[in-house]
């Protein structure tokens, strides 16, 4: 899909908030498969907690940035009524300091709004669903404790876990999990061990299990190559309270 990528130009119009900080990547003004029943735009935030591998935005983890937050705002007026909610993606979002402020400002304007996050700030989840700012939530489940480092380049997995717990003792919002699978990575005994670690913690929604999808033309941040076989779907763990599917199989 098309981006709208920010300009030094369009800056100078910008007329609500010229903070010299440059937080966006760019814009995707019209989704309608990314905010389950929402038409919505992406918001693309630059910068990111996590060095996965597999990432294919390596330039928006990279990035310093293009845009401010002056501009969303100006685009997000001109589609009020068009649009009903905006994705907070990236890089990652909850990574912006500013986050909260611009959120109540994209609240005000009446949008719905959906955070895709790593996990690694359960803090700002926590104020964010404490302040009613969010409507969905897609949390990434990366890997299970003995692999987080290998797959993210953290072991801040301690922090993922805070905010997994935040979100499956909530009932307010919706949340979904994703776990995304290089089998050079991952294999099936760690996807099993994911998918029994949501099921004690009480998970109820929906896992979606991405097979890793390589691209000639579209190198990863850890310049992954093709997988030599592709996760053997049948050898995993069947939950019974929630639904597992699979994406890109
Ligand atoms: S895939 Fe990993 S490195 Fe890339 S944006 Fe998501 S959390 Fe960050």
């Amino acid at each position: 899909m098309e981006k709208l990528n920010i300009t030094h130009n369009d800056m100078e119009e910008c007329s609500i908030e010229k903070s010299g900080v440059l937080p966006i990547y760019s814009v995707t003004p019209f989704t309608m498969l990314d905010f389950p029943k929402h038409t919505a735009c992406i918001v693309w935030f630059s910068g990111c907690n996590m060095r996965c591998p597999y990432c294919h935005n390596p330039q928006i983890v990279k990035s310093k940035g293009r845009g401010d937050v002056g501009q969303v705002m100006e685009f997000l007026k001109k589609r009020q009524g068009l649009l009903d909610g905006v994705v907070l993606s990236g890089g990652e979002a909850s990574a912006y300091p500013g986050l909260p402020a611009f959120i109540r400002k994209v609240k005000d304007m009446g949008y719905a709004v959906k955070l895709d996050t790593n996990g690694l700030r359960p803090d700002i989840i926590k104020s964010h669903l404490d302040a009613g700012f969010l409507d969905y939530v897609a949390l990434d489940y990366k890997a299970p404790p003995k692999k987080f480092k290998h797959v993210t380049g953290t072991d801040k997995y301690d922090l993922f876990s805070q905010t997994l717990d935040l979100l499956c003792t909530q009932k307010k919002v919706e949340f979904e999990v994703r776990t995304t699978v290089h089998t050079a990575l991952m294999d099936e005994e760690d996807v099993s061990t994911i998918i029994r670690d949501l099921e004690q913690r009480g998970f109820l929604g929906t896992h979606a299990v991405q097979n890793f999808t390589h691209s000639d033309e579209r190198p990863t941040l850890g310049l992954m190559k093709a997988q030599d076989r592709l996760l053997d779907i049948h050898k995993l763990h069947v939950p019974q309270s929630f639904n597992v599917v699979f994406r890109n199989f």
